[in-house]
């Protein structure tokens, strides 16, 4: 398992993986943190791509990805997942993070992707408590590899010290 799964310290958008997962927020129409810089590195071709979904679908609620081209970042494609705002722990947060890396892992899987590379979904703006966000993602992955072949290569790309310190410590435990 844990040749499957690596921690990266830096920035999501320079990774050459086949899909990017973006923390998006439920316009997908772009936002601060992350999300803006994809938007800035991917240039308009992918906010035009992201309208053409919000127009189809509406907008995309806590625990949803949607997957789109990737302008001119390097990856393939990016899913964008839409994580849960932090509200104290007892709003379902857990189970909607959750579902945010489990429809991302599922989208990479349908489209074929070999490897995927995560931010750490709602641990900026949306205030979830870095640690148990860090668990949760791990866990997940691990729990979504088990049985499946695709993605091969999943990425926790950290953009500060204490997240690449907290996801290296969980891969490390898991062995
Ligand atoms: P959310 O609204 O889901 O909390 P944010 O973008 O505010 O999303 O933050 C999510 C995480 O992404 C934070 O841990 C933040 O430090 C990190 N982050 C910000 N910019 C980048 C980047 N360029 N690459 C990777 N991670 C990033």
């Amino acid at each position: 398992m844990k040749s499957r799964v690596h921690v990266l310290h830096g920035d999501i958008t320079q990774v050459a993986v086949d899909v990017i997962v973006n923390a998006a927020n439920s316009s997908l129409l772009g936002g601060g943190g992350v999300d803006g810089a994809i938007h800035r590195a991917a240039g308009p071709a992918l906010l035009e791509a992201c309208k053409k979904v919000r127009q189809q679908m509406g907008e995309c609620p806590a625990g949803h990805a949607v997957i789109t081209q990737a302008g001119d970042l390097p990856a393939k494609a990016v899913i964008h997942a839409v994580g849960p705002v932090w509200q104290g722990g007892e709003h379902r947060e857990a189970e909607l993070l959750e579902d945010a890396y489990m429809n991302s892992l599922q989208l990479a899987l349908a489209n074929g992707y070999n490897s995927i590379a995560f931010p750490a979904i709602s641990t900026g703006a949306y205030g979830y408590p870095r640690a148990a966000a860090a668990e949760i993602a791990v866990k997940t992955v691990s729990k979504f590899l088990i049985r499946r072949a695709l993605p091969d290569q999943v990425y926790f790309v950290c953009y500060d010290e204490e997240n690449a310190h907290l996801y290296s410590r969980l891969l490390t435990q898991q062995g």
